[in-house]
């Protein structure tokens, strides 16, 4: 789950990291009281207006700002909030901005320049280690970084067993070109980094840009959080973090329904039970020729209901021409299936594309009369070589 970096920065700071302070706003209102606020508490004098969207890049889509009066603070977060912000990673159409963070300026001059560096901790599935990835090349032009000079990009393996050590804080606060308080603020930036990562059973902290001030403090300028789903039930506070209007609908919807589902961008829409045949599945629909238009793996008891969700949630993508249904009868019996498949037809109404059922285990052959009797326009098949030409014919026309 991806929480916005507002409140990233509220759980880094909840374990000890310094960050450039700031407070959400949802109106240019709030936003000038938060302004106010900040200035009262943190003492700054310019202050930053940050859009709040799941999705990095804002600076090159115009969604951060420097605003150097609180007349400046109303026009930018004016201007951003509401705002479809177009960033590298988002889509063409942008993201609608609903939140902005008022934030302190901490790039004020001091006795000594201002450095932006890159860090990131998260799980090395090959290495089964945590790892730190930094560069004391950080900022807006990380990707191009890691692209034309990839040794200027570092990284730290953390066995779990043993935990990060002295020794490596060192070795990250002096490739990071460090030293006198700078060196040793470093050292504890990347203690509590390392902390709140593990506490938090989270996939990712990526930091970008970890900022030395000119005064050699080290402040999160910026915060991108994973949260792993599957340690949510772990941390109660969490589930409040989500924000639903960052999530794709379908896929929220989905989830209601308990069903794993992935948008893709082919023509072929695919209802699978367990995971590996529906990886399976998206093979063969590739080899027929189709593209599969999404993931979705209706799980280990498909019963009528979710089999109904499922259609409705395929049918919602425009793109979708033609829907594949490939259920093993292991643990669900398959004239079940296939009732609930008549079912849904039914509950739905005229669905417009063909439908081709493939179930195949306990009951099939009753299942597949089931479908053959129904008067629907159902294909049916038992082989999922059968299923899959069937598709390619269909979708020729
Ligand atoms: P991102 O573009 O989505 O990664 O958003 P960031 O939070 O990283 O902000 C983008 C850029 O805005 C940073 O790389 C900084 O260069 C700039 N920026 C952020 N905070 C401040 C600030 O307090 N003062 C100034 N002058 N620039 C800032
Ligand atoms: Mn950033």
């Amino acid at each position: 789950m991806n929480i916005h970096e507002y409140q990233g920065k509220e759980i880094l700071k909840s374990y000890g990291v310094k960050v450039q302070e700031g407070i959400v706003a949802n109106t240019p209102e709030e936003a000038v009281s938060a302004a106010k606020r900040l200035q009262e508490v943190t003492g700054t004098k310019f202050w930053v207006v940050k859009a709040q969207i799941h999705a990095g890049g804002r600076g090159k889509g115009g969604g951060v700002k420097l605003a150097k009066s609180l007349e400046e603070v109303t026009e930018k977060s004016t201007a951003i909030l509401g705002m479809h912000l177009i960033t590298p990673q988002t889509s063409a159409t942008g993201k609608v901005v609903h939140k902005v963070l008022i934030a302190q300026d901490v790039y004020y001059p001091g006795p000594n320049p201002t450095s932006e560096f890159y860090m990131s901790v998260l799980l090395d599935r090959n290495s089964s280690k945590n790892v730190i990835i930094y560069s004391p090349a950080g900022g807006m032009d990380i990707e191009t970084v890691s692209a034309k000079t990839p040794e200027l990009i570092y990284k730290e393996e953390i066995d779990p067993k043993v935990g990060l050590q002295a020794f490596q804080t060192r070795k990250i606060a002096f490739n990071l070109g460090l030293s006198g308080n700078a060196f040793k603020e470093m050292q504890k930036f990347v203690n509590a980094l390392y902390k709140a990562y593990l506490a938090t059973d989270s996939n990712l902290f990526e930091i970008n840009p970890v900022l030395k001030t000119s005064d050699d403090q080290i402040l999160a300028v910026d915060a991108k959080v994973n949260l792993d789903d599957s340690g949510l039930f772990r941390h109660p506070g969490f589930e409040e973090l989500r924000d639903v209007m960052e999530e794709d609908p379908t896929e929220v919807e989905a989830g209601e329904h308990d069903l794993n589902y992935v948008k893709l961008d082919g023509n072929v829409g695919c209802m699978v039970n367990g995971a590996g045949l529906a990886m399976a599945t998206m093979d063969i629909i590739k080899l027929a020729g189709g593209a599969p238009a999404n993931f979705l793996d209706v799980g280990g008891t498909a019963n009528a209901a979710r089999v109904e969700a499922a259609f409705r949630i395929i049918l919602k993508d425009p793109h979708v021409k033609a829907i594949l249904v490939n259920i093993f009868g292991g643990i669900v019996r398959c004239d079940r299936v296939a009732q609930g498949i008549v079912d849904a037809y039914n509950n739905i109404g005229k669905i417009p594309i063909p439908v081709i059922v493939r179930l195949q285990g306990t009951n099939a052959t009753e299942a597949k009369k089931i479908i053959d009797d129904s008067g629907l326009k159902v294909f049916s098949a038992i082989e999922l070589k059968e299923a899959a030409a069937l598709v390619t014919d269909l979708l020729k026309g």
